[in-house]
């Protein structure tokens, strides 16, 4: 069994750590790998060797990290094949599914590679007599980023490319569930000729994170994970004087109109409620169906999530694979338990799924309910696996208020025809993310990712424009040149002229 370690320096190294933790195959249920739970002082090694490094990196002129930057993004694409593998084996999410999210990864690559034209500051010319004023932006330093396990490459490239484009040197540490993934970008961050030490990779668990969130010399902290934590990381990491944003979980409602489209809304639900099995921050796990529509969305639905074809993830038959751990899936099927506890209707029941030959594996079947309330636990919390709660609401006005009163506010989305509907929709909701008829309105690299309320605390979003303000401090610069000044000491503040 082969153990994965870190990325230090430019080398892979086990570290100095003595404690393991298992990495399953989610389809077999066997334990595939165990992984090298590193210590302070490994987070120590990573450091300096970043520490060594910053200064050359961050005066490195933006195109040449750009055209780094370039190369990578061709490494990326040629060995995607690969990393799709490496993630389905770990995570068990369908292939086509882990080629999604290594192109949307790679799109913020592509981003990156636009460096020289983000770091362009602003000019102004004589706001004084004889005086000039411009601003710029300079990197942190030796920042981290801490991720979940359900985007073992999307995460950590929402995060790496902005933070060592702006002249940062960054520290992953990947979920301790999906791992090698980390370590596969690293070669690909080395075989495209990123100087050691500027990106690197420490495994570990909630006590790495302590070391990280306690390091002095990390300046930033980059976090994307579920809401207790997400906070928790804010709390801690602000109180320690660093830049963090921190990103958490999710409730995404679709307010499902009665003049929508529903065969195709259907489908859009589909996806967006069981695709990764439902273990998605954007995923739609609660459906509002306003008016008469309740009814016909039920009949239409239940064939379907009756229908879904779950299997492996390396099946190209599959529509959906295995939950990531035992845990995770008992913790699912015990929502839905609660569910029916509490009431709701189970029109599906996807709790006792048997596959011939994966009899270990951590599989589950669709659940959909019926008659929601927001009562219910399965309506308040994230469950994060597949679910899909259905609430009827009587109109728009009490559909949006469910959405706006919930403690998630991540992305949501409607589904209409109606231009006046989707523009109040748009203007009034709660949430960092909209989609009208668009089931995952994930923005493009070129925007920026975040959600509102319980599902972000820290002031930037992720990616795109806010990516760069996160990872770079503004400097401003006022200049004259002697000839120009005024003889004599001034002892007013300085005003024009
Ligand atoms: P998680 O919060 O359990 O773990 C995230 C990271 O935090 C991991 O690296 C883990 O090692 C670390 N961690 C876990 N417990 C910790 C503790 N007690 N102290 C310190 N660190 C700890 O999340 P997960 O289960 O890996 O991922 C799923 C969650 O992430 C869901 O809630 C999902 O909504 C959320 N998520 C959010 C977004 C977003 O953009 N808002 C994107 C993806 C996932």
């Amino acid at each position: 069994m082969s153990l994965i370690c870190h990325f230090i320096g430019g080398k892979r190294t086990e570290g100095q750590g003595t404690r393991r933790a298992d990495v399953f195959d989610p389809s077999s249920g066997q334990v595939a790998h165990q992984l090298a739970l590193g210590t302070r002082q490994d987070l120590d090694d990573a450091v300096r060797a970043a520490l060594a490094v910053f200064p050359a990196w961050a005066a490195t002129p933006p195109l040449t990290r750009a055209r780094l930057m370039f190369r990578l993004r061709d490494l990326l694409e040629r060995r995607a094949g690969d990393l799709a593998a490496i993630v389905t084996s770990e995570h068990g999410k369908v292939l086509s599914d882990a080629r999604g999210e290594i192109t949307r990864g790679m799109e913020v690559v592509e981003y990156a590679t636009g460096i020289p034209e983000l770091l362009k500051g602003e000019y102004t010319e004589q706001v004084a007599n004889g005086i000039d004023a411009w601003t710029l932006r300079q990197p942190l330093g030796v920042v981290a980023g801490i991720t979940p396990f359900n985007f073992p490459v999307m995460v950590p490239l929402w995060m790496a490319p902005m933070a060592i484009a702006t002249g940062n040197c960054f520290i992953l540490k990947p979920s301790e569930r999906d791992p090698s993934a980390s370590l596969f970008l690293a070669d690909l961050f080395r075989e495209a000729g990123f100087p050691d030490g500027v990106f690197q990779v420490v495994q570990g668990d909630k006590d790495m994170v302590g070391d990280i969130l306690h390091h002095p010399d990390i300046k930033a902290v980059s976090f994307v994970g579920s809401t207790p934590i997400a906070r928790y990381i804010y709390e801690t990491g602000a109180a320690q004087g660093k830049r963090v944003q921190a990103l958490g979980g999710a409730k995404n409602h679709a307010i499902i109109m009665p003049d929508c489209d529903l065969p195709r809304t259907v489908d859009a639900l589909m996806g967006a409620a069981y695709g990764s099995a439902g273990e998605r921050c954007m995923a739609l796990s609660v459906a509002v169906a306003v008016g008469d529509v309740a009814g016909p969305l039920i009949d239409a639905m239940a064939p379907k999530v009756r229908g879904l074809k779950i299997g492996p993830g390396t099946d190209p038959e599959s529509e959906m694979g295995p939950l990531v751990t035992a845990q995770h899936r008992d913790k699912v099927r015990s929502y839905v338990d609660a569910g029916v506890a509490e009431g709701a209707d189970l029109v599906v029941d996807g709790r006792s799924i048997a596959l011939q030959g994966y009899e270990k594996g951590f599989f589950l079947g669709g659940s959909l309910f019926d008659h929601v309330t927001p009562d219910m636990s399965i309506y308040r919390e994230e469950i994060f696996g597949p679910v899909l709660a259905v609430v009827r609401a009587p109109d728009f006005k009490s559909a949006i208020s469910l959405v706006n009163d919930h403690a998630y506010g991540n992305g949501t989305a409607i589904f209409t025809r109606d231009g006046n509907t989707a523009r109040s929709f748009v203007h009034g909701v709660q949430a960092g993310m909209v989609g009208v008829n668009v089931p995952i309105p994930v923005p493009m690299a070129f925007h920026s990712f975040g959600g509102w309320k319980g599902s972000l605390f820290g002031d930037h979003h992720m990616h795109g424009p806010e990516g760069i303000r996160f990872f770079t401090k503004l400097k401003a610069v006022t200049a004259r040149w002697p000839e120009s000044a005024r003889a004599g000491a001034e002892f007013v503040m300085p005003t024009l002229g």
